[in-house]
């Protein structure tokens, strides 16, 4: 009698064991990281500020990871003139546009930094706000931050965990966008 008692309670511990061992093992895919590629074969003047842009990124979110050249989920290329942009064709794939021209007036690390926020899913919100980073070239050319808000970065995160409904996601992770004009030409210096 005692033994099977004890066999009985070995077995249930054992698949109360089992059942916590897979909930852990396997996260639900809302809830794991993902990895987003990107590559700048294409932008060798912004590597370096494409890294920092990455790590920024990664750092303000808690299941993206940002990865050179591993991949092309984006692809970021340097151009003279006509802008910066993103493409994003999904959320996380896209292509960003450094224009050399704007990047020699505005922070590059700002411009590098918002144009991925575009592939990550947030919109354009021209306020002037500096403490934002979607507020772009609004902010003025004397605003470097590079860092997005509180409330940017938790809305990227929400987005890739899946977590808001259709409604609270808006447009902002479905579909293929152009985010252009992000960075008003600047009044050329006097004299
Ligand atoms: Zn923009």
């Amino acid at each position: 009698m005692a033994s099977r008692i004890s066999r009985t309670l070995v077995a249930m511990v054992a698949t109360a064991g089992a059942t916590l061992g897979v909930t852990l093992a396997n996260p639900s895919p809302a809830s794991a990281a993902m990895t987003i590629c990107y590559n700048t074969s294409q932008a060798p003047s912004y590597a370096s500020i494409a890294n920092q842009a990455a790590t920024i990124w990664n750092n303000a979110t808690s299941n993206l990871t940002l990865t050179a050249n591993c991949g092309t989920n984006l692809r970021i290329y340097q151009i003279t003139g006509g802008g910066s942009y993103a493409v994003r064709t999904s959320l996380g794939n896209g292509r960003v546009y450094i224009d050399t021209q704007q990047a020699a007036q505005y922070s590059p690390l700002r411009i590098m930094t918002h144009e991925i926020g575009h592939i990550l899913g947030l919109p354009d919100n021209y306020n002037g706000d500096c403490a934002l980073l979607m507020s772009g070239g609004s902010a003025g050319t004397g605003c470097t931050n590079p860092y997005p808000s509180t409330a940017e970065a938790n809305r990227v995160t929400s987005l890739f965990a899946g977590t808001l409904s259709a409604t609270e996601r808006g447009t902002d992770s479905s579909g293929a966008t152009v985010f252009r004009d992000s960075w008003p030409a600047a009044l050329a210096p006097v004299g």
